[in-house]
This record gives structure tokens, sequence and C-alpha cells, in this order.
């Protein structure tokens, strides 16, 4: 699982920041989750081909998440885009981006659709044979909704040498990579323990951006490997983010601890700090596991 963050700073594009957008790649399939100005040049700048993209999520229709939307889904249509692209965030959005292509006469090369989003539950927006996708409701000034990414369990992995040694026929290959046990022509059940090996730990990532501390998403995220939570302000400047419905560091830090994540990854950073250690320092006073998003970063997970 690769997460490159594009941008991760709030408000407003500066000479060296970007607003919210990332690449989720997962099971070989790329998703694009918000989509701020400058989220084209970032995509060029970190080498993403475009037409890998099929699925953007949108977090909610505020600028520093969305200004960037109406010129990917034009953009895709000059470079002759045929295949299906799909938008998930809140309703209203369809309309939105209608709208602009009405008005500037523009039309897309390709059918696209809109998944709009209205529940207060966490529900489940995308699923296919490896991936599925929930959405996380976030406490914001608007409707805005995380996203939690979860590779689905593969097969079992067969232990080829025990199913040689039972002399097992190939057609009852499939049903031991299934977990299924097997009893050989003598009435003998061969457990599938011993025909199959665990398959690969599954990885999931949960997106929480933009959101006030909120303890009511820690059963959704429960035990990610991965998760970006907005840390918009420092302490110094807690009474604000309670005020404009945004997290501390500290705060990203305490929802990582309660939820037993494996890594945080920090970001919306409020362009008011020079630098981010301090984000780093005031998180890892509660939490070990703390890394700094920034703009053009990857991690590999
Ligand atoms: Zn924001
Ligand atoms: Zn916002």
């Amino acid at each position: 699982m690769k997460l490159t963050i594009l941008g991760c700073y709030a408000a407003t594009p500066r000479t060296l920041t970007n607003p919210t957008s990332q690449v989720l790649e997962i099971k070989n399939r790329l998703f694009l989750i918000d989509c701020g100005e400058g989220t084209q040049v970032q995509l060029r700048k970190n080498k993403i081909k475009f037409s890998k993209i099929n699925h953007i999520f949108i977090s909610h229709l505020h600028g520093d998440h969305l200004y960037g939307l109406i010129g990917t889904i034009s953009t895709f249509s000059l470079l002759g885009r045929t295949t299906d692209l799909y938008v998930y965030g809140p309703k209203g959005i369809k309309e939105l981006i209608l709208l602009q292509l009405k008005l500037t006469e523009s039309w897309t090369t390709y059918d696209l659709f809109f998944h709009e989003l209205e529940s207060k539950e966490s529900e489940i927006i995308f699923e296919d044979k490896h991936v599925i996708v929930k959405t996380i409701p976030l406490k914001h000034r608007v409707y805005t909704n995380g996203f939690l990414f979860q590779e689905k369990p593969a097969e079992r992995k067969l232990n080829v040498g025990a199913v040689q040694d039972y002399d097992i026929h190939i057609a009852y290959y499939q049903k031991i990579k299934n977990g299924g046990d097997i009893t050989l022509d003598n009435g003998t059940v061969i457990e599938n323990d011993k025909l199959s090996f665990d398959p690969a730990p599954t990885m999931s990532y949960a997106f929480c951006s933009d959101t006030v501390y909120n303890e009511d998403i820690i059963p959704i995220i429960e035990n990610a490997d991965v998760l970006y939570h907005e840390s918009t302000f420092l302490e110094s400047e807690a009474a604000l983010a309670q005020k404009t419905l945004h997290s501390t560091a500290k705060e990203a830090a305490r929802i990582a601890v309660k939820a037993n994540v494996k890594h945080l990854v920090l970001g919306h950073y409020s362009t008011r700090y020079d630098g981010l250690e301090r984000f780093k320092e005031e998180a890892e006073e509660i939490f070990q596991n703390v890394l700094l998003g920034d703009d053009g970063v990857s991690f590999e997970f």
C-alpha cells in the first residue's frame, strides 16, 4: 500500500504548499482522495498517470478539498479519456460539476458517474474483488466524510508439499484455498491448516480530514494500519481548533492511541506556522509512530 501526499495544507495555496489531495495505491488500484487546487500539477510532478485514476473521493465541499475537481475532470477529456470515472462526495457535488460543465459549454469524452453521500452513518460506498471503501462520518462546519480503505482478505496459500504428500487432486486446490477441509478416498479428513498457509495480512488506511476531535470515529477506524488525521493547529491554538471544527496534532494523536492504529500521518496544517517539526513533537507526546505528511511525500506500508 502506497500513500502519496499531493497537498496537505489548509486553506489557501502558497508558493510551496498545496491544499488537500492525495493518491492511495492499494492492490494495484489508484484512488484520488480530495482534489484541491493544483492537484493536476502535483499529479504530474509525482509522475502519477491520470489514466490510472478511476475513482475520486471528495470529503466535503470546502474549496481547499474540491476546487481542483472541475479542472481534473476537464483535463481527462482533453486527454481523450474513454474509461468511466466515478466521483464520490457530498450531495450537491453533481449539480456543482454539471453546472460548471454546462456554463463552460464543456462535456466529457467518458461516462461520469456521481455517488452522492448524505448519510450520517458509516456506509460501504465502493467494493470490488480486493478492496472495500467505507465512509467515516466526521464533524466539521459542513457535511464531511473521511474514508476507510480496506484490503479484503486474500485466498489461503496452498501448501504444495502437503498437498502432494496426500496425493490430493488439482480439482480440490480451490476448495483448499477457500479454507475447506479435504476428505481422502479412505475417509480420513485432512484439516485445512495442514494443507494451506495463512494469506498475507490485509492493510487498511483511514483518511480523516477535516474534523474536530471526535471519538465517534474510533469504532470505525479501530486497528487501521495507517490513520491520516488532520492537525490544522498546535496546542497553543486548541480553542481556535474547537471553534473552527478542526483538530490539533495532539488530538490527532489521542485518536490514534484510542483507535489502536499502527501509524499516524499528520496533515492539513495551517499555514500560520513555520515548519512542521512542532506538529510531530506535540503528537509524539501521546503516540509513538507519527509521520509528517508533506506535499510530494510518499509512504509505503
Ligand atoms: Zn480543509
Ligand atoms: Zn473544511
